[in-house]
């Protein structure tokens, strides 16, 4: 709909994945998996709402349809959004609360590397006006957290079932794992 899909697209077909691109209900016809990326909550969440594609595609993540959410798509599978216009849907589909834009202005945009449970090497975690995420469900996993201004460590990959999510843009980067990871968990 909007946002980096292109990357997500590059880096999955990669990986040996057929991957197409969802913009209409039909699109949805015999998907394994989705990815929601990074770009502009509000607008994605407007163009779901117009294209017929947010019912349908809430019903798929209901019945344990695998989801990626990078970023923008954090927010839109997170529970409760703060900050948010108040006319954006979500999903809902993960037991996270995010604060959209929650880095600031001055950190709004920075790379940090991170450490990902199961990864040998640190990630090149890319944050772009990233949401911050505040409060996580003890159902949900957290594979890696990035450390805030004054120390605090907040949690930048969760899982909860057929649902991941990160706060950063893994599809910015020539690295491979996370999506590797995802494709894994599918099957
Ligand atoms: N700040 C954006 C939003 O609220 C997310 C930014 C991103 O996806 N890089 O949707």
């Amino acid at each position: 709909m909007q946002g980096a899909s292109r990357e997500h697209t590059a880096a999955l077909k990669r990986l040996g994945a057929t991957v197409h691109q969802v913009r209409l209900p039909e699109d949805l016809v015999g998907i394994d998996a989705l990815v929601i990326p990074g770009g502009e909550s509000t607008t994605i969440s407007m163009l779901l709402e117009s294209s017929g594609t947010f019912e349908p595609i809430a019903q798929l993540l209901h019945e344990g349809l695998p989801v990626l959410g990078t970023c923008a798509g954090m927010i839109l599978l997170a529970g409760d959004v703060l900050d948010g216009r108040p006319d954006q849907k979500s999903f809902a589909q993960i037991d996270i609360a995010v604060r959209r834009n929650g880095f600031g202005r001055q950190v709004a945009s920075f790379e940090s590397d991170i450490r990902i449970k199961g990864f040998e090497e640190p990630f090149p975690g890319v944050f772009i006006r990233a949401p911050v995420v505040q409060t996580v469900d003890r159902s949900v996993e957290v594979l890696a957290s990035v450390e805030l201004d004054g120390g605090k460590q907040s949690p930048a990959l969760c899982r909860q079932g057929n649902v991941m999510v990160s706060s950063f843009h893994p599809e910015l980067t020539d690295d491979l794992r996370i999506h590797q990871m995802f494709l894994t968990n599918i099957n």
